[in-house]
């Protein structure tokens, strides 16, 4: 029980890898509420408390902080991914992914960091896109940069009190992972050739991001802070050289 005790947000929790470290989070003994945009969904978990709440809403970010109070762990997970170029890319589009994946972060930490109990931890997911470009995933690629550096900031800004770490997970196993294959001309052609650049020969699930919340999460983290953990199956640690000719 690693998370005894603590009171726990995740942003964007519906599904996904949200769900799952909301799960993680529960099973080690935190008490975990759960927002995402529309009402409670139908069979959601018992032992997880739902709100309604869009993160790009400062207001509606405002309103969550006061109903939930301080807590010691936040988990900003929530994010939209749009598959365009700079050049197709529209103001309306900029003002969802941008809403969702840099203000929202942005809002939930300026609400919750003035409460938050000392030793607290703030896990924000990044992405190995904000390392590393992805193709047509221009402005994704650029929030999940964003998140990266806000994540060095607070760290630094909030420490001792507060530590802020970043995941940046590769290729897991949800909606995103189709949306992104879907672009390309071969999709399954494309997704066989991403296995084998993966050492671990195979993509991420909710739960492997799970287990390394969960230790970001707890005191046995107590010495890492303001760092971007890159959990992708090995696959950026590869040489960018085509293995098919060595
Ligand atoms: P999903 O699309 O399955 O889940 C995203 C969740 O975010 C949904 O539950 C959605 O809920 C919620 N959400 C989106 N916008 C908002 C908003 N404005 N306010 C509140 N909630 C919102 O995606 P994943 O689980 O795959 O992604 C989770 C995070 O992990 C994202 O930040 C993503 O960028 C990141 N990531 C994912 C990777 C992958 O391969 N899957 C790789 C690297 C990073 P609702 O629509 O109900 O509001």
């Amino acid at each position: 029980m690693l998370l005894q005790g603590k009171q726990a947000l995740v942003t964007g929790g519906r599904q996904g890898i949200g769900l799952a470290i909301a799960g993680a989070f529960a099973a080690e003994g935190a008490q975990v509420a759960v927002c995402g945009r529309g009402e409670r969904p139908e069979a959601f978990p018992d032992e997880l408390a739902w709100q309604q709440c869009d993160v790009a809403d400062p207001a509606q970010v405002a309103h969550m902080a006061h109903d939930l109070g301080g807590m010691n762990i936040l988990v900003n997970n929530a994010g939209i991914q749009i598959e365009k170029t700079v050049t197709q890319t529209s103001d309306d589009d900029w003002d969802r992914l941008m809403g969702a994946n840099a203000r929202g972060v942005f809002n939930v930490c300026r609400a919750f960091i003035p409460t938050m109990a000392d030793g607290g931890s703030i896990i924000n997911i990044g992405s190995i896109s904000g390392n590393v470009a992805d193709p047509g995933m221009a402005l994704y690629n650029a929030s999940k940069a964003f998140v990266h550096g806000l994540t060095r900031s607070i760290a630094v800004d909030h420490g001792p009190q507060i530590r802020c770490n970043a995941i940046c997970p590769g290729w897991i196993e949800t909606g995103m992972l189709d949306a992104g294959f879907d672009l390309a001309g071969d999709p399954q052609r494309a997704k066989s050739d991403a296995l084998a650049r993966h050492a671990a020969r195979r993509f991420g699930k909710p739960q492997d991001v799970a287990g390394l919340a969960v230790w970001l999460a707890s005191d046995a983290a107590s010495f890492a802070t303001g760092q971007c953990f890159t959990l992708d199956g090995g696959l950026t640690a590869a040489s960018p050289l085509n293995p098919g000719l060595f």
